[in-house]
C-alpha cells in the first residue's frame, strides 16, 4: 500500500513519544510505501507565536529567552534519541542550520518591531521544520533511509493568502509527485514538515492553526495514496466527549460528510479543510492513536449502505453566548439581517448558528463567548433604534449537535431528540437543521449540557453503536 501517516504534536511531545512515533513508522514502512508527515512538537507553535507577541511588544530578552528554550528542547531531543555518532553529527548540523535560520529571522523582526502576515508565517513553519529533522533522522538510526522535506521542498505550492493559504493543485501536483515518488522508489521514507508550504514567490505560507492534516490530505491526494492515517492522542471519532460521557463508544466507520460535521462540531480537532483533497479521489483515512497502534481507530470513508443507525455522535459546543434581536416593526420588509451580519462581519465576529422565526420579529445569533460582549456593542452602536429595538445577550450556553446521516428523510428523529431534552428537564432556547439533515443543533444552557448529551446518548443507544 501508498501510505500518508500524519502524526500530531501530542504525539511527539517527549522523546519517549517521538521513539514510539518512529517505531511504528519503521514497522508500517516495512509493509508500505510511506510518507510521513509530522506536526510540531507538542507546545512549540505556541512558543513561536508568544515569539511574535514578544517582538511586537519591543520585548527582546524575552523573546530571546523563548527562542533560546525551542532551540534546547530540541537539541536535547536529539542528544536523546540519536547514539550512533555519525547520524548524531548529521542531525545536528541539520538542527543547527535551521535554528540559525530561527535566530537570524528573529533579529531581524526584533530589528524591524513588526511581524507582517508574511514573516509571522515563516517565523511559525518552523516548528514543523525542527520536529522533521528528529523524526527522520531517528528512522535513520533505525537503519531506514529517511530524509526530512520542508512543505515547499515537497513541492507544496499555495497562494499568497499568509496565514489561511490553499494549495494550487495543479502545480503541487507536478511538484510533489516527482519528489515523494522519486524517494518512494528509492525505498526512502519522505518525512514531510505539516501545515506549511510556499507561494510561488517561493514565500513560506501556512494554512492556519491544525494545518498539518491538510498537508497529508493534500500529500495523499497528489501521489494518490491508498490510506491516509491522522495518528494522535486520541482513539479516534467517538459518539460523544469521553470527557463528558464515561461510556462514549469508538466509531469504528463513519462517512466522510459525517467526519466533516463532526469536525466542525469539534468532535476531533481537525482542520477543517482536510477532507477537501480526499472526496474526489474517495481515498479512505484512518483515524488513530498513535499510542495504541493495536486500535484501527475509526475509518472515514463512503458510507457503504444506508446505516442503521440514524444518530452517530452527539456532540457539544461550550463557551459560546447569544444574541437575541428583537426588531419589532423595524425589521419589516427586506434587509434587517443583512445589516446585522454586514456589522458583525466588518467586526469579524463570526456568527455560529442562527435562526429566525416567519413573523420576522427576531433573529437569535450564537457567537463565541468572547465575541459576546463585543458583539453587543457594536449592534447598539449601529443598529439599535433604527433596525434594532431589543438586544438581549444570553452569556453561557452551549451548542448541542446530533449528528448523523441516516437521519435524513428519516421521520420521528426531531421527536426523539427534543423528548430527550425534555427528560433531562433542560430547556431548548434555540433549534437548526440545514437541510441536508445532517445535524440537528440546538442550544441550552451550558449548566444543561452533560444532562443533555447523556440523555441523548441514552435515548439513541449510541453505547451500543457498532
Ligand atoms: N503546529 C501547527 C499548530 O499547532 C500545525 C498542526 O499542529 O497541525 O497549529
Ligand atoms: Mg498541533
Amino acid at each position: 500500500m501508498k501510505l500518508v501517516v500524519k502524526f500530531g504534536g501530542t504525539s511527539l511531545a517527549t522523546v519517549k513519544d517521538i521513539k514510539n512515533v518512529v517505531k511504528t513508522v519503521d514497522k508500517i514502512a516495512k509493509k508500505n510505501k510511506t510518507v510521513v508527515v509530522c506536526s510540531a512538537v507538542d507546545g512549540t507553535t505556541d512558543e513561536l507565536i508568544q515569539i511574535s507577541l514578544l517582538v511586537e511588544k519591543g520585548n527582546k530578552k524575552d523573546a530571546n529567552r523563548m527562542l533560546a528554550k525551542i532551540s534546547q528542547k530540541h537539541k536535547q531531543f536529539a542528544d536523546h534519541l540519536i547514539t550512533n555518532p555519525k547520524i548524531s553529527k548529521s542531525l545536528s548540523s541539520k538542527l543547527n542550520s535551521d535554528l540559525s535560520e530561527l535566530e537570524e529571522l528573529v533579529n531581524g523582526l526584533i530589528l524591524l518591531g513588526e511581524v507582517t502576515p508574511r514573516s509571522y508565517d515563516y517565523l511559525i513553519s518552523f516548528g514543523e521544520k525542527l520536529s522533521i529533522d528528529l523524526v527522520s533522522f531517528s528512522l535513520q538510526e533505525l537503519k531506514n533511509k529517511s530524509m526530512p522535506l520542508s512543505g515547499k521542498e515537497a513541492g507544496i505550492v499555495t497562494d499568497s493568502n499568509f496565514g489561511d493559504s490553499r494549495p494550487l493543485m495543479d502545480t503541487t501536483k507536478i511538484r510533489l509527485s516527482k519528489t515523494i515518488n522519486e524517494h518512494l522508489n528509492k525505498n526512502l521514507i519522505p518525512v514531510v514538515a505539516g501545515f506549511a508550504g510556499a507561494d510561488q514567490h517561493d514565500h513560506t505560507t501556512t494554512f492556519g492553526r491544525g494545518g498539518s492534516d491538510y498537508t497529508a490530505t493534500i500529500i495523499a491526494s497528489c501521489i494518490d495514496a491508498d490510506e491516509i492515517w491522522l495518528m494522535s492522542d486520541v482513539e479516534g471519532m467517538m459518539t460523544a466527549d469521553p470527557k463528558l460521557i464515561k461510556n462514549a463508544k469508538l466509531l469504528k466507520q463513519v462517512s466522510y460528510s459525517e467526519a466533516i460535521e463532526m469536525a466542525r462540531f469539534g468532535a476531533k480537532q481537525i482542520h477543517p479543510r482536510t477532507f477537501e483533497p480526499l472526496l474526489s479521489k474517495k481515498i479512505p483515512m484512518r483515524i488513530r492513536s498513535s499510542f495504541d497502534v493495536n486500535n484501527q481507530g475509526t475509518l472515514v470513508t463512503l458510507p457503504h449502505s444506508k446505516s442503521k443507525d440514524p444518530v452517530k455522535c452527539v456532540a457539544a459546543i461550550r463557551k459560546v453566548g447569544l444574541l437575541d434581536l428583537t426588531g419589532g416593526i423595524l425589521f419589516a420588509g427586506p434587509g434587517a439581517a443583512a445589516k446585522i451580519f454586514s456589522v458583525l462581519s466588518k467586526n469579524d465576529i463570526n456568527a455560529m448558528m442562527v435562526s429566525s422565526n416567519p413573523s420576522e420579529s427576531s433573529i437569535t445569533i450564537v457567537v463565541k463567548k468572547e465575541d459576546l460582549h463585543r458583539a453587543e456593542n457594536v449592534l447598539e452602536i449601529n443598529l439599535l433604534g433604527t433596525t434594532l429595538k431589543k438586544i438581549e445577550t444570553i452569556p453561557n450556553v452551549a451548542i448541542i449537535a446530533v449528528i448523523g446521516s441516516g437521519m435524513r428523510g428519516k421521520v420521528g428523529i426531531a421527536s426523539r431528540v427534543f423528548l430527550a431534552a425534555q427528560k433531562s428537564n433542560s430547556n431548548v432556547m434555540m433549534i437548526a437543521q440545514g437541510s441536508s439533515e445532517l445535524n440537528l443543533a440546538f442550544v441550552v444552557k451550558d449548566n444543561d449540557c452533560k444532562a443533555v448529551v447523556t440523555s441523548l446518548h441514552n435515548e439513541f443507544k449510541l453505547n451500543t453503536i457498532k
